[in-house]
């Protein structure tokens, strides 16, 4: 315990797992848990736990930050703030996370969409430290895109919620979709259940000739395509599950020029698409990390708001 350093809770909530941690602000990790996402009052009350004795062992909270699978209420103003939405994960619809977990104790709180999360730690510690708007796309047990805007997450009338977007079929592609609620969405057709739907396979286990790997860069370099016209991110940073299949990659970046056919004359994609659509630098902790950051910036927040000393 160092009595100068102040010391941070992240929680990622996500679809599979929970990945929770205490760290201090320079994103350095002092604790880390994992609990599977079960049902919400065993699953909560392992994170709850975990947060209160490895505070009590490594020293008080000064924030808490949650990156949370959507949809998730954001606007302070309203009653739901901190609670979950229509999810179709059994059982988590109208959860109160951000009181479930945060209510203990007495710091400031950071609450924001996972993917929201991890595109913040990827700014901060990442693969976007050099932009200010950058788009985080993860493709795992869903798909989700986490967008900031000069350096902050975007919100608005709820969140972004790019997974949803429904891509143009391709040709070759019969397959119903997952999607409970929309079928062939984005999620529904390239999510990692639905290629396991679709082939019997996850996509790691496809030979490298398996039309799969064709359909699924098509998919993504739509939501890429999409993404650049509607957002104009300076940089697209993916990762998840289905993404640490890197020969992924130059087959999306292909796909992105051919949809977005020649219209955005940016060297920054034209020429350095490596750059353009990258990997998570922070890799499977791109999330917590974000979390960490989320509670950082909650606490810096929270001392402007009621200054403790001054002038
Ligand atoms: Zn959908």
């Amino acid at each position: 315990m160092n009595g100068d350093r102040r010391y941070f809770g992240a929680v990622e909530a996500g679809g599979t797992k929970f990945v929770c941690a205490i760290a201090d602000e320079r994103g350095v990790l002092h604790a880390e848990a994992r609990f599977p996402t079960a049902d919400p009052a065993s699953t909560l009350a392992g994170v709850s736990r975990f947060l209160i004795e490895s505070s009590r062992a490594i020293g008080p909270l000064s924030g808490i930050g949650i990156g949370c699978f959507g949809p998730i209420h954001l606007d302070k103003q309203a009653a739901k703030y901190g609670v979950i939405g229509n999810t179709p994960k059994k059982g988590w619809n109208n959860i109160d996370i951000v009181r479930a977990l945060c209510s203990p104790f007495p710091c400031p709180v950071g609450f924001d969409t996972d993917v929201n999360a991890a595109a913040l730690g990827e700014h901060r510690w990442g693969a976007g430290k050099d932009v200010g708007s950058l788009l985080y796309v993860t493709v795992g047990t869903g798909i989700g895109g986490g967008v900031l805007v000069e350096g902050l997450p975007l919100h608005g009338l709820m969140h972004p919620e790019l997974g949803h977007l429904y891509p143009r079929r391709h040709p070759a592609d019969t397959f119903p979709g997952v999607c409970p609620f929309h079928g062939d969405c984005l999620e529904g057709l390239a999510s990692g259940p639905a290629i396991v739907a679709r082939c019997g396979n996850e996509l790691k286990h496809l030979e490298p000739g398996h039309p799969q790997w064709d359909l699924q860069a098509d998919y993504l370099g739509q939501l890429c395509a999409q993404s650049v016209l509607a957002l104009s991110p300076q940089r697209i940073v993916m990762g998840g599950g289905v993404m640490t299949e890197r020969r992924l990659f130059p087959l999306i970046r292909q796909r992105l020029l051919h949809w977005l056919g020649g219209y955005v004359e940016r060297n920054e994609i034209l020429d350095a698409g490596e750059d353009y659509v990258t990997p998570a630098a922070l890799g499977e902790r791109a999330g917590v990390l974000g979390c960490i950051a989320l509670a950082v910036d909650a606490a810096g927040a929270a001392s402007r708001r009621y200054p403790t000393s001054g002038p």
